[in-house]
């Protein structure tokens, strides 16, 4: 018997199968791919995945599915792990080859977790494919200066091009949620290599930026200490949504003492 749905866990499962296939086709899967799946449920999509890579692992937070998946889902190439994707460390998981694929209809109330977590360990993946709510995917795809673009949109474009593949109604969906879907594609750029000591101090002064949305970030950004460069061609009395991810880069290109918090 099927487990019912837990809203704890955003659980909504995809249920129609032409949007499925379409989906599965939007993935372009090839033989030798090595898949991750986040939160693969009852394995609606997870069958689909299976028959056409080579190896698939499922991470499933909710037990009675994760036993639902071990009986139901019989192909040799899968396998499932009862944990908290957000707690598991991606380069332990048992795959034969690395980077993988991620793919995953999440629960939305940690769309930004997982995020964080992906773009923390991007050496483990090659592309992502995830469903998210739709008003994440607008922040996520946002023009500079506008309502939507803010730090989500600002650290994920620092590491990756984020594309919208297909929007998905709530009627896709058992049971149905309250917000509509879109489908969205990330795959990894090289434009601006930073190390782990610049990525720590970029997301600092990102956050701080966007904590105080309508204060200038002569304001906001107080605490750090930045080059005469940085100073002379940045306005600093300019809000943070109206600055690119060039910009924010510029700011900590050649940062000198930072007394962050
Ligand atoms: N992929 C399935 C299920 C989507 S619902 C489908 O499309 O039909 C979201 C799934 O993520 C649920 O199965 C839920 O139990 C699981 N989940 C929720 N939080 C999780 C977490 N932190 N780690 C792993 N799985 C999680």
């Amino acid at each position: 018997m099927k487990p019912i749905p837990r809203k704890k866990w955003g659980q909504h499962f995809l249920s129609d199968t032409n949007f499925l296939h379409k989906l599965v086709r939007i993935i372009n899967l090839q033989p030798q791919d090595s898949v991750l799946e986040i939160g693969p449920g009852e394995g609606a999509m997870t069958e689909l995945l299976a028959s056409q890579v080579k190896e698939l692992i499922g991470i499933e937070i909710d037990m009675n599915l994760f036993e639902y998946l071990k009986i139901n889902v019989r192909h040799s190439n899968c396998s499932f792990l009862n944990r908290d994707f957000l707690k598991v460390e991606l380069r332990s998981l048992p795959f034969s080859t690395k980077p993988v694929r991620v793919i995953g209809n999440i629960p939305y109330n940690i769309t930004s977790p997982i995020l964080f977590k992906l773009m923390a360990e991007s050496a483990m993946w090659q592309d992502i494919h995830l469903m998210v709510q739709k008003e994440v995917a607008d922040r996520i795809t946002a023009q500079v200066g506008s309502r939507e673009y803010g730090r989500l949109t600002v650290m994920l474009w620092s590491k990756m091009d984020v594309k919208k593949k297909v929007y998905a109604p709530p009627e896709v969906f058992i049971p149905k949620p309250k917000v509509s879907s879109v489908f969205i594609f990330l795959k990894p750029h090289n434009r601006y290599p930073m190390d782990q000591k610049k990525w720590d101090l970029f997301s600092k002064v990102v956050k701080a930026a966007f904590s105080q949305r309508r204060k200038m970030i002569k304001n906001s950004l107080r605490e750090f200490n930045f080059s005469e460069t940085a100073k002379s061609q940045i306005d600093f009395s300019r809000r943070p949504q109206t600055l690119t991810v060039e910009e924010f880069l510029l700011l900590v290109r050649d940062i000198s003492i930072v007394n962050c918090k």
